[in-house]
């Protein structure tokens, strides 16, 4: 793989998690001769300074995005509107715009009509990334050996693809083309409905922990046991870690993939319908078989290489 860099000038807007690991996997590799930065807050555009990750911060992303050859959005999903409609009027003929969005066809919808004649839009979705948000906690290595999904639109610019993809590439990642709309609904599979899941799990324990709580006294002082947090070793604790995953992220992550979503939900009811009558009815039989096929697709994902973890938190690829 060429060692030269793969952009003369990159802007990131947005230096989170995924800007952040982005931006420090650049500058680490050189795959972009000038890095730029842009985040909403003056705290954020200092701390990711202070870091090293960047070679310039701009206060406006307009500033941030002038010349650049790549633009890479890092926001929310619900922020890239605002955030296109800004940057629109700044950015040079042949730029390519891409995104690290967790949903794909909100962000064409939102992105698109903002861009100039002349500037390619290449979705990207990075499947990597922790529970944990905001500058200091990226690291170069979040991407290495996750699938990086692309999703331009048919007649794209072949070379703005292949440049994007290129990017990904030595990043670490290994990079898949899809269509938008397939995209949404198979990561609303493997990815939305497993947060909201444990999102209802972790909300619904610790509601019913209220009601469990077991007061004590000893020596006259009143002593409360936190039973659920306690024994969380049990399961419990692994859906925590999922659910402490960013809220305003996620909130428009279900806003903006809100069909497909529905959709997998309904089918998941009906499924846990079906185990609870097995529970209620007694049959062993078919908890077992369903258990036994559940238990081979962990297996599967081992295979595939996408059980590991770079980060001595666990990682949570969403
Ligand atoms: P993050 O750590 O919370 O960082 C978000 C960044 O966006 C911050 O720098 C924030 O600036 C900035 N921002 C937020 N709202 C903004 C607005 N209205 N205008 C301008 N800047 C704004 O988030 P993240 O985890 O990196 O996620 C970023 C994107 O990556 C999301 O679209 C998400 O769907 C996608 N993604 C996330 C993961 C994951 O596991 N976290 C994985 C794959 C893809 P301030 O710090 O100044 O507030």
């Amino acid at each position: 793989m060429s060692d030269t860099p793969i952009y003369n000038r990159v802007a990131v807007i947005g230096l989170g998690l995924i800007g952040s690991s982005l931006c420090r996997r650049m500058k680490r590799d050189g795959l972009a001769a000038h890095v730029a930065g842009h985040a909403r807050s003056a705290a954020t555009r200092e701390t990711s300074m202070a870091l090293g990750f960047l070679d310039s911060v701009h206060e406006s992303a307009a500033d941030a995005v002038d010349d650049a050859d790549l633009v890479v959005l890092c926001v929310p999903v619900g922020a890239n509107a605002a955030v296109a409609e800004a940057i629109g009027p700044s950015l040079k003929s042949g730029a390519t715009v891409t995104d690290v969005g967790s949903v794909k066809m909100a962000v064409i919808r939102d992105v698109g009509p903002h861009l100039p004649d002349g500037v390619h839009l290449v979705p990207g979705h990075p499947v990597a990334g922790t529970e944990h948000s905001g500058p200091e906690s990226g690291f170069p290595e979040l991407f290495e050996d996750r699938y990086c999904i692309l999703t331009p639109a048919a007649g794209t610019d072949q070379k703005a693809v292949d440049r994007v993809s290129d990017l990904w590439q030595r990043a670490g990642s290994k990079v898949e083309l899809l269509d938008a709309h397939h995209h949404d609904r198979v990561l609303g599979i493997t990815s939305h409905l497993p947060h909201l899941i444990a999102y209802t799990i972790v909300g619904t324990a610790s509601d019913l922990e209220h009601q469990l709580r077991r007061e004590d006294t000893e020596n006259g002082d009143l002593i409360e046991t936190r039973e659920v947090i306690k024994y969380s070793a049990g399961g419990f604790r692994d859906f925590t870690r999922i659910a402490a995953s960013d809220p305003v992220m996620w909130r428009d992550i279900f806003l903006n993939n809100r069909e497909a979503v529905l959709e997998l939900l309904g089918r998941f009811v009906e499924d846990l319908t079906a185990l609870q009558r097995s529970i209620r009815w007694g049959e062993g039989d078919a908890l077992e078989d369903f258990f036994t096929r559940t238990r081979a697709v962990r297996r599967d994902v081992i295979d595939m290489k996408q059980a590991g973890s770079f980060n001595p938190t666990e990682r949570e690829e969403e």
